[in-house]
């Protein structure tokens, strides 16, 4: 009998990590508390810089290793590119406060408990145009802005260079589900799964982005629920509250087509420019598809509904690694009888069961559910005990 030799049927799982290779700067609480010794003089960091400082640890920014510094920081703001030409659209800085001397050598970072995160090999200490980093990358210099606002509030000097992080696991039912790029990825491995889409969200899920997961999901292996908890701005439901949400939500997928893991990284609200770093995380964490919704990491009236996706698709495929899912909005149409899209219905809006956000939360205030069609019951009653707690 002829011996043919079994043809390799491993797919390859997942995504490339951008720039090639998924960075693991990550270290046991021994070996940190060893690095932050013997007089290292210590800086402590904002929540917001803790949960970046986080992500660079795990991979999630591959290809940062570290706080950027001034080239890094104009290169980004300027031309979304690292000097190297990389695509890069957000500055990753690390603010030094006045008055905080460093000298060259190692700085320990500390949260404001002063509980250990990670140290820093100081390269450089720069001065910040966060005025130009508001105008590039937010289009607005407006403090309105949640997310200019923490850019032009942070300290006018910035302190650079690579990072080692102890990412210890996270307390609660949140810290439970943030799994790092090399889990997610290890976790889709062993599933079997070739193609990987994402979803991002700072918001509970309700039926319609339910919808764009299921469509998305009917053309893909698997699916990546991937909330972002870092910090976020007032007025979001909280992280608790939203992880319980998505579990509830989980009840809709079968178990072996979805994956939910939160993502521990601030929320910047810088709309396209945001909507490209969002892609990029994901391919870092191993998806191979991006559901990219209206106003993507939008806020207030900033950026127009389709700018985050025109930005992805002006960008070349290659430069970006990942492939970006365009969505419009969805509702439940009475007349389709079904979820759907202005792409998909012809009927007009007043057969569209679609609420606000505003309508939502004070429906939600007042004990009284949403119309199934537009949030699962068990979603709900979870956000109206939240709103009374
Ligand atoms: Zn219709």
């Amino acid at each position: 009998m002829m011996t043919t030799e079994e043809p390799s049927r491993a797919q390859p799982t997942g995504s490339l990590p951008h720039g090639g290779v998924l960075v693991d700067r990550c270290l046991g609480v021994e070996e940190g508390a060893g690095a932050a010794s013997g007089g290292v003089a210590s800086l402590v960091v904002t929540p917001a810089e803790g949960a970046d400082l986080r992500a660079l640890a795990t991979g999630a920014y591959s290809p940062l290793t570290g706080f950027m510094g001034a080239k890094e920081h104009q290169s980004v703001v300027e031309s979304m590119r690292l000097p190297d030409g990389t695509l890069w659209p957000i500055p990753v800085c690390l603010g030094l406060p006045d008055g905080v001397r460093v000298d060259a050598g190692r700085l320990a970072l500390r949260d404001e408990r002063g509980g250990l995160l990670g140290v820093l090999e100081v390269a450089e200490v720069f001065e910040r145009d966060r005025t130009a980093e508001a105008e590039l990358v937010y289009g607005t210099t407006d403090p309105a802005h949640p997310g200019v606002a923490r850019v032009l509030g942070s300290p006018s000097r910035a302190v650079a260079g690579p990072v080692q992080a102890v990412v210890a696991p996270l307390a609660g039912p949140v810290g439970a589900r943030a799994l790092t790029p090399a889990e997610t990825r290890a976790a889709f491995a062993e599933r079997g799964w070739a193609t990987i889409v994402g979803f991002q969200t700072r918001n509970p899920v309700h039926r319609a982005h339910e919808y764009l997961m299921k469509c998305a999901l009917e053309t893909v292996d698997g699916l990546l629920l991937h909330p972002l908890v870092g910090p976020t701005k007032e007025g979001d439901v909280p992280a608790e509250v939203r992880m319980a949400a998505y579990e509830a939500v989980l009840g809709y997928f079968p178990p072996e087509r979805v994956l939910l893991a939160a993502l521990v990284a601030p929320m910047r609200y810088a709309g396209p420019r945001e909507a490209i770093l969002h892609a990029l995380v994901r391919k870092n964490y191993g998806c191979t598809h991006f559901i990219v919704g209206r106003d993507h990491a939008g806020v207030g009236s900033y950026y127009g509904p389709f700018d985050a996706q025109e930005l992805l698709a002006s960008l070349p495929a290659e430069d970006l690694g990942i492939t970006p899912l365009r969505f419009d909005n969805a509702f439940y149409c009475r007349r389709c009888g079904a979820m759907a899209t202005g792409k998909t219905c012809p009927h007009p809006d007043r057969e569209h069961v679609a609420l606000s956000g505003t309508q939502v939360r004070s429906m939600l205030a007042s004990g009284q559910l949403p119309p199934p069609e537009f949030s699962r019951a068990e979603v709900a009653e979870l956000l109206i005990e939240a709103s009374r707690a």
